[in-house]
């Protein structure tokens, strides 16, 4: 089906069609690609706003695929997540990061995304523990960045897990805040250390009035919380420029630093200025 040719209605089944097969040819492919080892972890600086510095990384997986290259998560997390694989892919990515973090020259934070689903999937705890007595890492190295989801704070169990999580020092940030229908309520079920401001309100903060509203808020929210912001997505100095004034502490985006492969961020550690 190529575009061009009269009649879109006839060239869109063919289009479906390959969508499908491809998508059976992803899933069948991501089954075995833990075993042959073709995940790998990328890096993203998440710097302090007054001061530029760098304070932790985000952790955020790829897939090195045989045939397609470098695979970006948008295209086989959700696949991961409805085949359940997303399970020991999250343990797997658990144990990477605290083992990288571990190394690092300087005690940088690493934080690591989790999927809803490892939430309610038993053995989560056990996951983070393993992570960290194996590698070493001191909890409060780690952040665990979780995304809002209906069924997380709705269920006791789940908050358990969060509360032991905090109880043992490591660090729980709320991701894409202002993304979901439930943030306030997430905000009074379960004392985050940090809201992360998603991407969407940071690139028309300077457009935007709306936009500029709702981080003021958010950010002010926070710090009568008792907890800490980070942005996401900042790519001018413009929008470091009004995220600074509006009192929001820390930064990730393309301004500062794209995600790098693991073996890049000793040498930015170290370049940086003694902290
Ligand atoms: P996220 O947690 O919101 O991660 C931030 C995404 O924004 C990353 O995309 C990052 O590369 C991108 N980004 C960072 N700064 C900028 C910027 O200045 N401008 C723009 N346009 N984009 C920026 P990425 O790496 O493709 O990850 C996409 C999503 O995949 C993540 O969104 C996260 O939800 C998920 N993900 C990534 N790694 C993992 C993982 O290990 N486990 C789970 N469960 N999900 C993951
Ligand atoms: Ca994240
Ligand atoms: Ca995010
Ligand atoms: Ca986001």
């Amino acid at each position: 089906a190529k575009a061009g040719h009269r009649g879109t209605f006839h060239a869109f089944e063919p289009r479906m069609d390959e969508e499908v097969r491809g998508r059976r040819a992803l899933e069948q492919d991501l089954r075995g690609a833990l075993e042959r080892g073709e995940f790998e972890l990328h890096y993203q600086p998440q710097v302090d706003l007054a001061t530029e510095l760098v304070s932790g990384f985000e952790a955020l997986v790829r897939w090195r695929h045989p045939v397609r290259g470098l695979v970006e998560p948008g295209a086989f997390i959700p696949v991961a997540e409805e085949t359940g694989l997303i399970v020991r892919l999250g343990a797997w990515v658990l144990a990477r990061a605290c083992a990288d973090a571990a190394a690092w020259p300087v005690p940088a934070r690493v934080a690591v995304n989790l999927s809803p689903v490892q939430f309610i999937t038993p053995g989560l705890p056990e996951a983070v523990a393993a992570a960290l007595e194996r590698s070493g890492l001191p909890p409060g190295r780690l952040e665990l960045e979780i995304t809002e989801s209906v069924r997380l704070i709705d269920n006791d169990t789940n908050l358990l897990v969060l509360h032991a999580f905090r109880d043992a020092g490591i660090q729980v940030a709320l991701d894409d805040f202002g993304t979901g229908f439930a943030s306030l309520s997430y905000l009074r079920a379960f004392p985050f250390s940090k809201i992360k401001i998603d991407r969407s309100f940071v690139s028309d903060i300077g457009r935007d009035e709306g936009c500029l509203a709702i981080v003021r808020a958010a950010t002010r929210l926070a710090r009568d919380l008792g907890m800490d912001t980070i942005a996401e997505g900042i790519e001018t100095p413009l929008q470091l420029l009004q995220l600074r004034q509006l009192g929001c502490a820390e930064g990730q985006g393309y301004l500062f630093g794209r995600p790098m492969p693991g073996a890049d961020v000793p040498a930015l550690l170290l370049a940086e200025p003694r902290r």
